[in-house]
């Protein structure tokens, strides 16, 4: 019986696995696809733009570049290693995730903005790993608002410094919410809301978050919408003894 039982809980893990690889590459995949489909529209012109081709392309490689960096840190999360932290400029990556959501922004009639501290100072954590975290509350966002009428669909990016040596970023929008009874499962795999939706992408980012010593917090905005933050510590802030991942 207990050999069984070994053998559900690592079936459970590699499905758990199966669908993080999923959930996470398909976003990349799904821009390729677009940026595939822009290439050939402007190939296809009487007159080509190639200026246009060459732009399509590098936004297809550098989605294909972090399909395959998304994948090699997964692996090696199954295989236990600990993957390195390093300083990241969370200002800069804020920015970048911006861009790569814009398409999904426009398409959603979504106006993005940041408040706070537009020049926060460096992170100690995995930059690939930020970077999952930021795509995956934009979008939740971005779909939250989709099917607002009546108010502007606002996006707003707040980054700030906590006392304690951490910093806050926090994805704040004026769409839903989080359906009653629903806040306190939010970040439980495979808690989902969405017809096609997976539920992986909370419970991920949490666990990624806390490996490094964040915190991630989940709440409804007073009259509309809903605020998902998180903190990481600034770098010179990790405290010797710590674990630096839940993956140890
Ligand atoms: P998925 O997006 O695949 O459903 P997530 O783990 O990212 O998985 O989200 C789980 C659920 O949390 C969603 O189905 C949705 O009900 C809720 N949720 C997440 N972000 C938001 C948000 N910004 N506004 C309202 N609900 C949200």
């Amino acid at each position: 019986m207990s050999a069984e039982l070994a053998h559900a809980a690592r079936i459970s893990m590699l499905g758990q696995l199966a669908a993080s690889i999923a959930h996470e590459v398909n976003q990349p995949l799904a821009a390729i696809i677009n940026y595939g489909k822009s290439t050939r529209r402007w190939l296809r012109r009487s007159q080509p733009d190639l200026a246009e081709v060459s732009s399509c392309v590098d936004k297809i490689l550098s989605n294909a570049n972090r399909a395959a960096e998304v994948v090699s840190r997964i692996r090696a999360m199954a295989r236990k290693e600990t993957t390195e932290a390093e300083v990241v400029n969370m200002s800069e990556l804020i920015e970048d995730a911006i861009t790569l959501v814009q398409r999904e922004a426009q398409s959603a009639k979504v106006k993005v903005r940041r408040t706070g501290s537009t020049d926060l100072p460096p992170v100690l954590a995995d930059r690939v790993q930020v970077q999952q975290i930021m795509m995956n509350l934009l979008l939740n966002a971005i779909h939250a608002m989709q099917d607002v009428r009546g108010r502007s669909r606002e996006l707003c990016i707040d980054s700030s410094v906590m006392p304690e040596g951490m910093a806050r970023v926090a994805v704040i929008d004026c769409g839903t919410g989080f359906t009653s009874g629903g806040e306190g499962r939010l970040f439980e795999p495979f808690f989902t809301t969405k017809p096609d939706g997976m539920g992986m992408g909370l419970s991920i980012c949490k666990s990624l978050i806390e490996a490094r010593g964040g915190r991630i917090t989940a709440s409804n905005n007073e009259w509309f919408g809903a605020t998902v933050a998180f903190t990481l510590p600034l770098v010179g802030q990790h405290r010797e003894g710590e674990p630096k991942s839940s993956y140890d």
